[in-house]
């Protein structure tokens, strides 16, 4: 089955889910490399990827950001790339000097649009699942 691609503005920490935009993987350091190439999932590869817990736990996700359906939403903006970035800075792990990782939705990225390199730098730390 084809799924087709998502617009608008997106949220860079979606849920799994047919449609969505695969832009990083979580490796064993707990950091996301993320990948350049724009791919949308279908459900044969949620599938698989179900067989070893949640996708959300091993794999970044984007897709269309839910603005007030998401508790994150304060109306204007989105606060969890805020709380996000506060906490990776305070634990010493943004480094100004690193290259802006390759994006695959920089350009329609929620975070991006309203921290720019912050959110990039903050990015690559967020587990979307991380229980
Ligand atoms: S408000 Fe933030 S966390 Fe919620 S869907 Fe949008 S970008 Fe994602």
């Amino acid at each position: 089955m084809t799924v087709e691609k998502p617009t608008g503005t997106l949220c860079p920490s979606s849920l799994a889910e047919p449609g969505a935009i695969l832009i990083g993987i979580v490796g064993d350091d707990g950091c996301v490399a993320h990948i350049a190439t724009e791919m949308t999932v279908e459900e044969t590869f949620l599938e698989r990827a179900k067989v070893h817990g949640p996708p959300e736990r091993r794999f970044r996700f984007g897709a269309p950001c839910q603005q007030q359906l998401c508790s994150h939403w304060t109306g204007s903006e989105c606060d969890l790339i805020g709380q996000l970035h506060f906490y990776a800075s305070s634990e010493g792990l943004l480094s100004q000097e690193k290259a802006l990782p390759h994006c695959a939705i920089r350009n329609r990225c929620r975070w991006w649009a309203q921290r720019g390199k912050e959110a990039c730098a903050t990015c690559i730390y967020v587990v979307t699942d991380a229980t």
